[in-house]
């Protein structure tokens, strides 16, 4: 068999292992069957690699695989769950990097042919290097390296003068058959700092959502670089990365009710808000023993997780305390809100890593119409997704986003350490309500409380 049909064939199964994978992702029982099914593709497009046709510097390939290979293998097995977005944030600026990378190769060694192609690689120069530069801010901001959130005087202005002006490189790019380097150099400076200028005013409460988009951009990049270059597995890979994330970045914007325009060029700070009407009355707190009789005599208990939850690495406990409550008859159901935590799918990992059921946990629209009948909602962690101003103020920074109706269950159990505000800095309505209590403490103590006390209460 020549090497090109090898090649080809390698790159058809590549393609079906990659699609396979992102198919199995979808759902958290075939989830970890899917990281593999695509890691293996991926293992197989770097191996054919070696095998294209003018390849010689095999040294410097097995250097950067190993460097590459070990770094990534590292952070992997020491970055902390509550970490994930910083970690998903630097691997995707790298991604967009790489494909920036490449077009700066192939426009240096004079390689690009024919224009429809040079605007290709342009394109997805331009949007690589946005991507990488915009990725290491987002990747400061959620590592705590970079403290506030800072906008320019007339920021959406700056904006749209960088932007047309890297474009405008980009023109000339594609119309100068040796462009020279200054003309290169100007282009990817520029391009790199339409990234940070993009991002910098962009709060924490929207980040997850601006990873998302720069998750796009890098597919976007990536296919684009592999029509210039003729590559196959890099078409499939950026297409199949620039469509996930751009549906993604959808689902995650419609769940906080906010136009992606509004993210990028009116964000949420981050820093604790002003406006929003005042909220009454106080926050009455709850004994662990209270709240075990609560729930230990209710006849059906939602919990919502949150964020907290998952700083507090709780799961375990809470499934623990629910397997309890199920053994005396109460019936426990999960209610998940698709932005709780700080990434999608958050909490659904959580929980199943602790061995909930799969059949326990509920989306947002199935459970929500429950909470009524329900005589206990626990809220464990989370804040702003149970917030029910986003029903009712029009002036709170997060109105219209939905939320999980935890208030209308029968009595409210909160547990929190203390008056912290929620991820997009506001008050919570929730807490003062007349049927809410409050369980101070870290979520896995405070479970591990209620636990010895629904114990000694008996089934
Ligand atoms: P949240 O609004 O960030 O609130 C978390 C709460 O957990 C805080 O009020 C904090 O209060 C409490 N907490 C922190 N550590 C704790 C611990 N060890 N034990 C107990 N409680 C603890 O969380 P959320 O309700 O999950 O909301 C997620 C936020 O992220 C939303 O604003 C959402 O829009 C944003 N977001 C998420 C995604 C996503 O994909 N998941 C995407 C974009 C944006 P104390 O400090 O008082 O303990």
């Amino acid at each position: 068999m020549n090497a090109k049909l090898l090649i080809d064939a390698s790159y058809f199964v590549v393609a079906i292992l990659f699609i396979w994978g992102l198919k199995s992702m979808s759902s958290p029982v075939t989830a970890r069957q899917g990281i593999i099914w695509a890691g293996v593709g991926m293992l197989i497009a770097t191996l054919v690699t070696f095998a294209w046709p003018g390849m010689t510097n095999f040294a410097l390939m097995l250097i950067a695989i190993v460097i590459g290979g070990g770094v990534a293998w590292w952070s992997g097995k020491v970055v902390k769950m509550t970490d994930m977005p910083q970690m998903v944030a630097i691997y995707n600026g790298m991604g967009g990097g790489a494909a920036a990378a490449i077009a700066a190769v192939e426009f240096a060694r004079g390689e690009m042919h024919g224009t429809v192609l040079t605007a290709l690689a342009t394109l997805g120069a331009l949007i690589g290097a946005v991507s990488f530069s915009g990725s290491c801010i987002a990747f400061g901001k959620l590592q705590g390296l970079i403290k506030k959130a800072r906008s320019l005087p007339a920021q959406n202005v700056v904006n749209i003068v960088l932007g047309l002006t890297c474009i405008g490189l980009g023109v000339a790019l594609v119309a100068t058959p040796h462009p020279s380097a200054a003309l290169l150099w100007s282009f990817f400076l520029l391009s790199l700092l339409l990234g940070v200028i993009l991002t910098m005013p962009i709060g924490g409460a929207d980040m997850p959502v601006v990873i998302s988009l720069l998750n796009a951009f890098t597919g976007l990049a990536v296919g684009f670089e592999g029509f210039a270059i003729g590559n196959p597995a890099l078409i499939v890979a950026g297409i199949v990365v620039g469509a996930s994330g751009s549906l993604l970045t959808q689902l995650m914007a419609k769940a906080m009710n906010r136009p992606i325009t509004n993210i990028l060029f009116a964000p949420i700070t981050g820093e604790v808000q002003e406006g929003g009407a005042q909220i009454e009355g106080t926050m009455k707190e709850v004994s662990a023993l209270d709240a075990a009789a609560m729930m230990r005599f209710a006849q059906k208990v939602l919990i919502v997780p949150g964020y907290g939850m998952a700083v507090a690495q709780a799961q375990h406990k809470v499934w623990e305390m629910s397997e309890l409550l199920e053994e005396a008859g109460v019936e426990v159901k999960f209610a998940i809100h698709p932005v709780a935590g700080r990434m999608p799918g958050h909490m659904n990992v959580l929980l199943a890593e602790a061995g909930v059921p799969y059949d326990k946990i509920f989306d947002l629209e199935e459970i929500n119409a429950e909470f009524p009948q329900a005589d206990v909602a626990l809220v464990i962690g989370a804040n702003d997704v149970v917030n029910p101003v986003a029903r009712y103020d029009k002036s709170s920074p997060i109105y219209g986003m939905p939320i999980l109706n935890a208030d209308q269950a029968q009595s409210v159990i909160c547990i929190k350490r203390g008056k912290g505000a929620g991820y997009s800095g506001i008050e919570n309505a929730l807490f003062y309500g007349e049927n809410t209590r409050m369980l101070y403490g870290s979520a896995q103590q405070a479970i591990a409380r209620v636990i010895t006390h629904v114990k000694e209460m008996g089934a």
